[in-house]
């Protein structure tokens, strides 16, 4: 191994010694530990050390899952980095970039300026995040399970729900509010559904609405057993007991969407819950998706003594590196306890090259496994000893007890589950008003978003997709769609300003993701920034609820009549994604109607184009104030349009066709085939349906006279 690069710094001017600077990124198990041996290998006048991490504490993961079963507070959990780092300089400040060709962290203070810090070596321990992304929906509707914030909510939300289900009147609603799904099986999936499952059965005696066949806990995973990391028998015994404690497990299964209703699974099932949460996907930090250095699935590669390829005075240790352990040649898993050990044996071989001597490969052998399952039970796997029943789980305490960072998380933990042993568990949550909030929402296609009748909640925008706006007829139960909604366009507005329940209801078309502000937020909004009421006002003016309210015979009129008779076929030459400003402006010129279709590669309908979008294509290229002449008639259709234009299908009737024009306030709309095939047929016009109106309102007349006489 290499030889000291970065002996004690000399001032020449003064002849003095100055300290070496070591930053650490993080504050996490491998970040503690390499300021805590550091520390101690090291004086303060010959190493000055910094510690970046973006909360001012460490979160000790393996006790979040108790966090959220209310069986400890969230302080015991979270230990304060400059109390348990004495003689390390913490800082709780993000660190946005490191150069490591200038040996720089650039990093934001408290005010908003950007700062920039030399250092002579850098430790980067700054783990991995979750990421929700990977199944839609999931980011919208799903717990993350990775930071004390999550199991903070997480407890809150469940509480919350236990409120809601004794005061619902529904049964199936009572039910939804008592349902709660948890999505992975590893270790924090496990714990997490042991500890939920033990929260809510052992409360349900405060509870008089309830009982114990209203409440489920359903754990989801791809594979045919839980904890694949733990023995056979172990994972059996884990199964058995934590279903006798009523989780039930799905197994072989996956998630593939998540709503406001619950998870779809990958057999088609819809499984209710009102509480989910994803204890699946991980994404690396984007400090170092940033970083250009060698990586191994986005994880920094290190040589064996833990620097990166490549660099001698860089560190990575932790959830961020790929590190090979020695001991089987192997990269480190992703645990505390490697992480633990590389942030040790980094700092030592930081203090070898110091003093000028051969830094040694990371070398760990795995203690074994501990894995609480709820209900004073869990397996563990201890130097190749299978354990589990109650002695595993009082092992377990004792072992996590044993490893909080610091004597007063120790005793205050202790008094946590010593109280959970002889009260019951908190059951007080802070009342955080959803009214207030501006949240996302991903509906699948059929979903209601809310239905006629129902009190309004949210105001939605939608992000993508589309969705239908539906009304029952009196005295039937069979809705008509009466207008299509797409990306852009709002709803929700009438009945939140109206103060009434919603007239209509909302169907997702296809998969929709919305924005929404909770009720009292948009109360505010529109009572004090006067473009947005105007914005509302017109839009609920414009709205075809009122329309068709007060022209009923219309509306009866058009439903059921088919758009093919009055379609306005394609023209001969539609536009391209790729065409460009110059012969779109022809096309729109040689056109009779002024108004075109954009396709895509696929022949799909891409996006529309009329005179009034060419102002807004050279507005924006104004903004653009070093465009040229020729290239901006050489820039193309998708570079300057929005796309996803609204549209209507072969299947819906004039009504939805008119209903959408409308309340978009447009005269014409393509029609695609079908909601699943969006190839165009040709396009629908509004004065076309007028006349169309005008003449079964004629015919009509003329066989009530024929009747009459
Ligand atoms: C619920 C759960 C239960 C677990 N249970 C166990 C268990 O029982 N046993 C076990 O061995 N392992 C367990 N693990 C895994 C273990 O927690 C991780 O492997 C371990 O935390 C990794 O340590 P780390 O130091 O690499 O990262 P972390 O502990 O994640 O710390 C990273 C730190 O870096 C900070 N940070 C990130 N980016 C920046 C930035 N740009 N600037 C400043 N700071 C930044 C973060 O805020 C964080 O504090 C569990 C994990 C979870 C989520």
């Amino acid at each position: 191994m290499e030889n000291s690069q970065f002996p004690w710094r000399t001032d020449h001017r003064s002849e003095k010694v100055k300290p070496i600077r070591v930053v650490i990124v993080g504050g996490g198990f491998a970040a503690v530990q390499f300021a805590k041996t550091l520390r101690k290998q090291l004086r303060s006048s010959g190493c000055e050390i910094l510690l970046f991490n973006r909360e001012n504490h460490m979160v000790f993961h393996p006790l979040l899952a108790d966090v959220a079963g209310a069986s400890i507070n969230a302080d015991a959990a979270a230990a304060p980095l400059r109390q348990m780092l004495p003689g390390v300089s913490c800082r709780t400040e993000r660190v946005e970039r490191i150069d490591l060709a200038s040996s720089e962290i650039e990093f934001a203070d408290g005010n908003g300026a950007v700062n920039r810090l030399q250092y002579d070596h850098v430790a980067i321990a700054c783990g991995a995040e979750s990421n929700l992304g990977i199944i839609p929906g999931m980011t919208e509707h799903a717990f993350a399970f990775k930071v004390m914030r999550d199991a903070i909510d997480l407890r809150q939300h469940v509480v919350r729900q236990m409120e809601n289900a004794e005061a619902a009147t529904d049964a199936e609603r009572r039910r939804w509010h008592l349902s709660f799904v948890i999505v992975g099986a590893g270790f924090s999936g496990v714990e997490v559904a042991g500890e939920v499952n033990e929260l809510v059965r052992s409360s349900m005696r405060f509870y008089r609405n309830f009982r114990k066949e209203d409440v489920s806990v359903t754990l989801v995973h791809s594979q045919d057993q839980i904890l694949p990391e733990v023995a056979p028998t172990l994972r059996e015994f884990a199964r058995k007991k934590m279903e006798k404690a009523g989780v039930t497990m799905v197994l072989n299964t996956r998630a593939v969407a998540a709503t406001h209703e619950g998870i779809e699974l990958n057999n088609g099932r819809m499984l209710p819950g009102a509480t989910i949460v994803c204890t699946i996907g991980t994404a690396i930090s984007p400090l170092v998706q940033h970083l250009d250095v060698p990586k191994e699935r986005g994880r920094i590669r290190t040589t064996p003594d833990m620097r990166i390829e490549g660099h001698t005075n860089a560190w990575a240790i932790g959830d961020c590196a790929n590190i090979i352990n020695a001991v089987d040649g192997k990269p480190s898993a992703p645990t505390g306890q490697f992480a633990e050990r590389q942030g040790r044996q980094a700092a030592l071989n930081l203090v070898r090259i110091l003093k000028g001597e051969s830094s040694r490969p990371f070398s760990f052998k795995a203690l074994g496994q501990l894995c609480s399952i709820g209900g004073y039970q869990a397996v563990a796997e201890m130097f190749g000893v299978h354990i589990s029943g109650f002695i595993a789980w009082f092992l377990w305490r004792g072992v996590y007890l044993f490893k909080l960072p610091t004597w007063s998380r120790r005793i205050k933990v202790a008094l946590d589950w010593a109280w959970d042993v002889i009260f019951p568990r908190d059951l007080s949550f802070l009342n955080t008003d959803a009214a207030q909030h501006l949240t996302h929402a991903f509906y699948r296609p059929g979903d209601f978003i809310h239905r006629q009748g129902e009190l309004a909640r949210v105001f939605s925008v939608i992000e993508q997709g589309e969705v239908e706006i539906l009304q029952s007829k009196e005295g039937s139960q069979e809705p008509v769609v009466l207008a299509v909604l797409g990306k852009g366009d709002f709803f929700g507005e009438g009945a939140l300003l109206g103060n009434r329940p919603h007239e209509t209801s909302i169907r997702a078309r296809t998969a929709v993701r919305l924005g929404q502000v909770g009720s009292a937020l948009f109360s505010q909004i529109a009572g004090s920034f006067s473009p947005f009421r105007d914005l509302l006002s017109q839009a609920v003016t414009r709205r075809s609820g009122d329309f068709w309210r007060r022209l009923p015979f219309a509306k009866s009129l058009l439903d059921g009549e088919t758009l093919a008779p009055l379609l306005d076929p394609l023209p001969a030459k539609p536009l391209r994604e790729e065409t460009t400003l110059a012969d779109a402006v022809k096309a729109l010129n040689e056109s009779s109607t002024g108004e075109l279709l954009v396709l895509d590669e696929k022949q799909r309908l891409w996006g529309t184009l009329d005179r009034g979008d060419l102002y807004q294509m050279i507005a924006r290229i104004a903004a653009t104030p070093t465009e040229t002449q020729a290239y901006v008639s050489r820039r193309k259709l998708n570079e300057l349009l929005p796309g996803n234009p609204v549209y209507v299908t072969l299947e819906d009737s004039l009504l939805v066709a008119s209903a959408t024009m409308l309340d978009h306030g447009i005269s014409w709309l393509p029609v695609v085939q079908s909601k699943d095939d969006l190839r165009p047929v040709g396009s629908i016009r509004g004065e076309k349906i007028t006349n169309r109106m005008i003449e079964k309102m004629e015919h009509t007349q003329s066989d009530q006279a024929r009747a009459a006489s």
